[in-house]
C-alpha cells in the first residue's frame, strides 16, 4: 500500500491512497483504501490521511474518520488523534497498523505499530505547503 497526503499553498487538503489489498485475500474483497472515511480521508479546515494495515479493520473502526472527527469535536491535534487510533483502538485486534496523515495547520504524523513504515515528507515546496507519504510494511 502506498499513500499520500497533501496541504496545498491554498489550504486544501488531499488523500490518496493506492493498493494490491493483501495475499490471498477473498475473491471479490473491496478493502479499506477506496472506502472514503476509512482508509482514505481529507477534509479541509482538519486532516488529510491515508491507512494502511488490514482494511477490515480500518472499516470497522471508520479509522479515517475518527481521526478527524477526534481533530474537528475534541480539538486534538494530527499527532495526537492519529496515535490514539493507531495505537490504542486498533490494538485489540493484534494487526499492523500505520497511516500517513497532515493537519490543516501543515503538521505531519505517521504513526505505526510495526517494526518500520517507509514514510517521509516534504514542507515548502512551490505548490505544497506540505505533501507526505508512506509505503507499507509487512504486518503480521
Ligand atoms: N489496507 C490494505 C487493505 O486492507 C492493505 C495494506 O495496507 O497493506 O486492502
Amino acid at each position: 500500500t502506498v499513500g499520500a497526503v497533501a496541504l496545498d499553498r491554498h489550504g486544501h487538503l488531499a488523500a490518496a491512497t493506492s493498493t494490491g489489498g493483501y495475499n490471498n485475500k477473498p475473491d471479490g474483497r473491496v478493502g479499506d483504501s477506496p472506502v472514503i472515511g476509512a482508509g482514505t480521508y481529507a477534509r479541509d479546515g482538519v486532516c488529510a490521511l491515508s491507512g494502511t494495515g488490514k482494511g477490515e479493520f480500518f472499516i470497522r473502526h471508520v479509522v479515517g474518520h475518527e481521526v478527524a472527527a477526534r481533530m474537528a469535536y475534541l480539538g486534538e491535534d494530527v499527532k495526537t488523534a492519529s496515535a490514539k487510533v493507531i495505537m490504542e483502538d486498533l490494538k485489540p485486534h493484534n494487526i499492523g497498523a500505520g497511516l500517513v496523515a497532515v493537519g490543516a495547520d501543515g503538521s505531519v504524523a505517521a504513526p505505526y505499530n510495526t517494526d518500520g513504515m517507509f514514510r517521509g515528507w516534504v514542507t515548502d515546496t512551490k505548490e505544497f505547503r506540505v505533501a507526505s507519504h508512506a509505503e507499507v510494511m509487512s504486518y503480521p
